[in-house]
Parts: structure tokens; sequence; C-alpha cells
């Protein structure tokens, strides 16, 4: 596996922090066994010396607790570092959250009291605006799968061949599910059964067929695997649709979901039991689709070869397909893939706090005529095996 992430070098228990210490993170540190690792200390690459007081940002600048101003020093180690990615580039780092070079998203104060304000690190700012994925441990320990935490995958029209790798432990028949309802039965491709058990001795759940708004079924009951699959402990949850490519956006074969357009006019937060109990039903949707499980996925199809485009799904109602009407507009909307499904169950699992990757077979071009269920299943068939590799790599990376 030859995936390159650039990695804070105390999380890997290197000795470098201003106290001479570090911080070693075990999940990390099992990332790094798994990819191509570039370390990176900028504060060491500054010519700090360690031990030192320790630094933290106010108003736009970097100070140590003893009042010396060290901006120039947190800039150029920054700086350096920068260079030395440009020279061998990633597309994901995993720094130490909170420091005042590497944090991401929240950072100490100024006051030295362990007080945090939203903001990014000298160094962890510098990356964001170069393109670079940045997490923190704190991601990386979120998307960790075990026993307690197994990874749940859903799958779609055609590709539910995924449930037979797993080594089962236990079947659920979808009948069991809460909220699940009784009368729905599968259409060719699917079947009604989830697998608990093992794919490559990581957790999994596999969900291998859903049921559709357009079969009549509510949004709240379209998304009743979602719901069973938190209750099982699942954190991450793969979604894989069939789709349609929107022509001048995407083409047919494999796609990563970056976004999506929710175009069904149906919402199953709002006709949810249980939304009393979500700390609030204004769910954020930034970055609905993880970003750290998307660059993993672009991670691992580069890496083994894997033809895959990346963009914004659009759901719409169905049962029809588009018309070309409809195709301009997706367009215009910037969609490039447009299913039947996957955007209520994202909203659910958004509600539910689990990280979300979304994959597609875009199986047909959206508005091409004379698309049927049966060229969608001749197509899933043709990049099974692509779809397959693409799973298991990032099962393995988790
Ligand atoms: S947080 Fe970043 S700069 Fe600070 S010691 Fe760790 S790797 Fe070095």
């Amino acid at each position: 596996m030859t995936v390159r992430v650039a990695i804070s070098a105390c999380l890997l228990g290197a000795p470098v922090r201003y106290d001479g210490g570090s911080k070693p993170a075990d999940e990390v540190r099992e990332l790094a066994r798994k990819v191509d690792v570039l370390r990176v200390c900028p504060e060491t690459a500054s010519g700090l010396p360690v031990p030192r007081p320790p630094a933290e940002q106010r108003e736009g600048r970097v100070f140590l607790s003893d009042g010396r101003d060290v901006t120039g020093d947190f800039e150029r180690g920054a700086q350096r570092c920068l260079e030395a990615l440009r020279r061998s580039p990633v597309s994901l780092a995993v720094l130490k959250a909170k420091s005042p070079s590497c944090g991401v998203g929240l950072v100490y104060d100024g006051t030295y009291s362990g007080k945090l304000v939203p903001g990014d690190g000298v160094f962890a700012e510098k990356l964001e605006k170069e393109g670079v994925c940045v997490v923190t441990e704190d991601t990386v320990r979120a998307c960790k799968p075990s026993v307690e935490h197994p990874v749940a995958i859903v799958l779609g029209s055609g590709l539910g061949h995924l449930g037979s790798l797993v080594r089962p432990v236990r079947r659920i028949d979808y009948r069991d599910i809460d909220g699940f309802p009784l009368s729905a039965r599968p259409v060719a491709g699917h079947r009604f059964e989830a697998t608990i058990g093992t794919i490559d001795d990581v957790p999994v759940v596999v969900y291998p067929g859903r049921i559709h708004l357009y079969q009549g079924y509510s949004a709240a009951e379209v998304t009743a695997l979602v719901r069973h699959a938190h209750h099982l402990g699942c954190r991450d949850i793969v979604f894989a649709c069939a789709t349609g490519a929107v022509p001048g956006r995407a083409h047919t074969g494999l796609g990563i979901l970056t976004d999506q357009v929710n175009l069904t006019g149906r919402n199953p937060l709002a006709e949810w039991d249980g939304l009393r109990d979500v700390e609030s039903p204004f769910v954020d949707m930034n970055d609905a689709y993880s970003p750290y499980l998307r660059t993993i996925a672009r991670g691992v199809a580069d890496d083994l070869g894997i033809a895959v485009e990346e963009g914004v799904y659009a759901g719409v109602l169905g049962p029809c397909f588009e018309t070309p009407a409809e195709v301009a507009a997706l367009r215009t909307l910037g969609v490039s893939y447009v299913g039947m499904s996957t955007v209520c169950e994202v909203v659910m699992a958004r509600a539910l706090g689990m990280n979300v990757l979304g994959l597609t077979l875009a199986a047909n071009e959206s508005g091409a005529p004379a698309v049927s269920h049966e060229t969608v299943l001749a197509a899933a068939g043709e990049h099974a095996d692509d779809f397959e590799r693409l799973v298991r790599g990032v099962l393995r990376l988790l």
C-alpha cells in the first residue's frame, strides 16, 4: 500500500514536543504501519530548542508562555515542512489536535489555561490552503472499526455480492429490524438479510439491499437500516448506490460522492419519532460525506489503479428516469451523479453522528434512452471487481 500521509511526529512517539515528550496515539501508529508516512514536526523544523515553555496563539500571533513572540519561528518551521510536502506530495495529513502548529479547527486560546477557541495551527492552515485533507488523531480514532464499532455497508442495485465476502457471525432478517416495513420485498439484485461478521478481519455489518421512496415507503422507513447500524454500534457507514452519470460532469463507472442535493422533497428527520432524542434537529450537513474517508478512498483507488471520479450526488424520488430538461438542470446545479436512494440515509446517518462514505456505480448516462434495471445490473457486474477492491482497500486502512 503506497497511500502517502503526513503525520505529526509527536503522534508517532517522537520526543519532539516543547517539553521534550511525545503524544503517541495508537490508532495513528496503526495507520502509519499501513501507509507511506511523511513525518512532520514544524516546531522542530523551525529550530526552536527543546525543552522550552509552551506556545499558544493570540490575535494571529504565537507567543511562548514567558511572553516571547515566536510567530516568525512557527512560520519558518511550517514553511519548511510545507516544502518537504511539495517535494513529496500527500493528500492527507493527520496532525496533533489543538497545537498552535498542528491543531485543526480548535486551538488553545492564548491564556495557557487549557481553554480552546476555533482556529487552525500555523502549519495546518497552510496545508488546507494547499488542498490537503487535514484531520487530527481524533478523526482517525473516531473512524477506527472494532468489534464494538463495526463498519456498516449498505449496498445498492447489483452491488450486493460484496456481502459474500463476509465471514459471518450472525445474520439478521430485515423484518426483525425496528422500523423496517414487514411487507417489503427485495427487487432483483437485492437480498433482505444483514450479515454481521468480518471482511479481511475488519468487523462489518453488511446490508445487501435497501428499499426506496419510489416504492411508496416513507423516508423514516427507508432509513431504518441506518438507525439499526447505529444501534449496533457502527460509527462508519458506507453507502453504495447505482446512479446515472450526468453528461458533461461525470462518466459511467465508479465514483466517490463528495456532497449531495436532496431533490426527493422528503426528509427522514421530519418523520422520525426519535428526533426528540437527537441533540438538535438542525443537523449540520457540511462535510456530510467524511473528507477523511473520501481521501482514504481516493488514495486506495489511485494506489490500486482503479478508475474513480468524484462528484456531487442528487437524490430524486423516481422511479422514472430524468427528462433532458432535468438532466440539463442537474448539470447546472453542479450535480455529477443522480439516483433514487442514499440522500435520506445520509441525512439520518449525520443526525446520528456517523461518519459517511458514499460510493457509486454510475451504470449509465443520466437521460440515456431505454435504460433498464438489467442494464444497471450488467454494469454493476462489469465493475464488481474494482468495487470490491476499493471497499476492501478502504476497510484495511481504517
Ligand atoms: S504538535 Fe506538531 S509541531 Fe508540536 S510537537 Fe507535535 S508534530 Fe511537532
